[in-house]
């Protein structure tokens, strides 16, 4: 097996441009473990953890681009405040070491279903920025990134660089479903991100169809049937609970039933909005 080492990001895209095979290397919390099971035996790994420029992330005008390394832990310290949804979602990634090691680059490329970044990225309308040495940089919508699954919009000679978003403009939460508090896969997740300038409200769903999505439907009625001044309508509540769970086209697995993940994925849409519209609510008072 080969191991490249490269050190800047233009050797980095050289590399992958020469070698399309070659499997990038961030954290390793995924790659290694499917090396030591031997779920796969890449020819040659991309060890990306010398490219410093990946582990940093920067704001201008209240949009955050973030390096594809940045790893959990540094997006809970440093990030809460800009982009709680995600940070949510990222205090709930495996285990210290893991939120250490672990990076949302890394998720983006895994490209789980149930990979707990993608349903605060979708609902914060994050954008995937790639590139390649030949086709140079994309910037994909993450609503567009998740192709099936653990498949995503890269192609062979791309690697994730950063991703955007614009810092919270209205109360966001994530919930997950799983078998204990840590250390857990996903049975299911829920996030929704307010936007109160657009009047609009975004969500994301996890491990609860083939790709992470959008509620798109549930999203319509909101942005139709919502007043921003007011207590939220129960009837609007339920509604929003049962769309959120149309959206989803979940399987039987061990960690769960389609049917389970279908009414949990309603449960966390109405109380996640909830949470969400007591802050949205307390902000205009104070
Ligand atoms: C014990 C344990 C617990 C876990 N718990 C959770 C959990 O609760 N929630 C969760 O979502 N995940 C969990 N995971 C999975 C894993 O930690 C996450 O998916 C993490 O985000 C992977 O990041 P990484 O930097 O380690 O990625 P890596 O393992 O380095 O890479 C992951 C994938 O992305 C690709 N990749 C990496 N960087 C790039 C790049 N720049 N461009 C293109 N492709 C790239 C790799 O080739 C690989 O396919 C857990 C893993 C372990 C071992």
């Amino acid at each position: 097996m080969d191991f490249l080492r490269p050190t800047t990001w233009a050797e980095a895209l050289a590399a992958k441009a020469d070698q399309p095979d070659a499997v990038p290397l961030q954290g390793g919390t995924d790659v290694m473990v499917e090396i030591n099971f031997a779920v796969r035996r890449p020819v040659a790994l991309l060890d990306l953890t010398r490219v410093a420029e990946l582990a940093t992330w920067s704001e201008q005008d209240g949009r955050y681009r973030v390096g594809a390394a940045v790893p959990y832990s540094t997006i809970i310290g440093e990030l809460g405040g800009a982009l709680p949804g995600l940070a949510q979602a990222a205090r709930t990634v495996g285990s210290p070491q893991i939120r250490n090691r672990g990076s949302v680059g890394g998720n983006l490329g895994a490209a789980s279903p149930a990979g707990d970044s993608h349903p605060p990225l979708l609902a914060a309308d994050a954008v995937i920025e790639v590139e390649s040495r030949d086709g140079g940089v994309r910037l994909i919508p993450a609503a567009e990134f998740y192709l099936g699954v653990k498949r995503n919009a890269l192609r062979p000679d791309e690697l994730i660089r950063a991703f955007h978003v614009p810092a919270a403009s209205g109360p966001q939460y994530f919930s997950k479903v799983g078998t204990r508090n840590a250390m857990v896969i996903a049975v299911c997740s829920f996030a929704v991100a307010l936007h109160p300038g657009d009047r609009r409200v975004g969500t994301g769903l996890g491990s609860a169809a083939p790709t992470p999505r959008r509620a798109l439907e549930a999203e319509e009625f909101l942005a139709g049937a919502l007043d921003w001044e007011a207590p939220l309508d129960p009837a609007v509540l339920r509604r929003f609970g049962e769309l959120a769970a149309r959206a989803a086209s979940p399987i039987d697995d061990v960690r769960g039933t389609a049917g389970y993940r279908t009414h949990a994925i309603s449960v966390m849409a109405r109380r996640t909005l909830t949470w969400a519209w007591h802050d949205h609510l307390g902000r205009r008072a104070a």
